[in-house]
């Protein structure tokens, strides 16, 4: 183990010690603003819809998928291309904002799906723990605190990043006070409270929908299947079974009719010289192993 790299960034609280309510919030602040916000979607009442709050919605929607998407997974998890040291830390700041914790805890879960995907100890399958587990139940679970920084030790070793993963919540504090600043509280309702829980369910539909529902072209160890809707809604990710079927791909639609938003904006960036070496699965690797079920 590299000495230089904590164990873990967020150490097994106490259990000995009497909780206040102020502590068993700051040690879960992860579930406070993640039950907080879904509660804070009912102000969508109070406030009037604007066609720039709706604007901020969708568009801070896209922007902060793509930061899921292309960065916390197919980067942080996968490694699907390459970047420069300072677009790297970009790519986790926007990720952050989508209020889903740091990069390295992100990308250490998944990390742990592919290995274990759909066994036991897979922390998100539907198959084995059930649909409502997998979409939101282990991301409130006690479980899923801490991160294994020997699972992500590649990017453990940069102080910028471990920085960010102890303050992951601060990008996501910065975007909502643009939202206010564009259009007040109606920003900030449907900018970032509205447009972060659309977020999250997009985002896990990948954890459980793409274990479920859907086409399977690729014999794979696990359940995953392809689903069009899901990719749609995730930019490209709902091509889960070829994902599985070929982890470090930058593109996971394999073929022109699977619309993969994702790639298309990293082969943008790599057009400005922003990624490179974008990864590709070997015309082997594209021949069907199973038929649709
Ligand atoms: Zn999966
Ligand atoms: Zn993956």
């Amino acid at each position: 183990m590299n000495a230089a790299i904590p164990r873990s960034v967020f150490p097994t609280p106490s259990r000995t010690r009497p909780v206040s309510f102020f502590r068993f919030a700051s040690k879960n602040v992860n579930k406070v603003y993640f039950v907080a916000l879904h509660i804070l979607v009912a102000t969508v009442f109070l406030v009037p819809v604007t066609w720039t709050a709706l604007g901020l919605c969708v568009g801070f929607y896209i922007v902060r998928m793509f930061g899921i998407t292309a960065g916390y997974h197919r980067y942080f998890s996968h490694r699907a291309y390459k970047t420069s040291r300072w677009f790297q830390f970009v790519l986790a700041c926007i990720g952050c904002s989508a209020m889903q914790k740091g990069p390295l805890w992100w990308a250490a879960n998944h990390r742990d799906h592919h290995k274990h995907s759909d066994k036991e100890e897979d922390p998100h399958s539907p198959v084995r723990h059930g649909v409502l587990w997998s979409h939101i139940g282990w991301i409130l679970s006690q479980r899923s605190e801490g991160t294994n920084l020997e699972t992500i030790k590649d990017f453990a070793r940069f102080p910028e990043l471990r920085l960010l993963e102890m303050f992951y919540w601060f990008p996501a504090f910065i975007l909502a006070g643009i939202c206010y600043l564009v259009d007040g509280w109606s920003g900030v309702v449907w900018g970032f409270v509205v447009s972060s829980v659309l977020l999250y369910h997009g985002t896990f539909l990948v954890n459980s929908a793409c274990h479920i529902f859907g086409s399977r072209r690729f014999e794979t160890t696990d359940a995953s299947r392809n689903n069009a809707l899901v990719a749609i809604l995730t930019l490209g990710e709902g091509w889960h079974n070829n994902h599985h079927h070929y982890q470090s791909s930058a593109n996971q639609g394999f073929h022109w009719w699977e619309i993969d938003m994702s790639y298309y904006s990293l082969l943008a960036l790599r057009s400005c010289g922003l990624v490179w070496d974008l990864r590709k699965p070997p015309a082997k690797k594209l021949h069907p192993t199973a038929s649709v079920k």
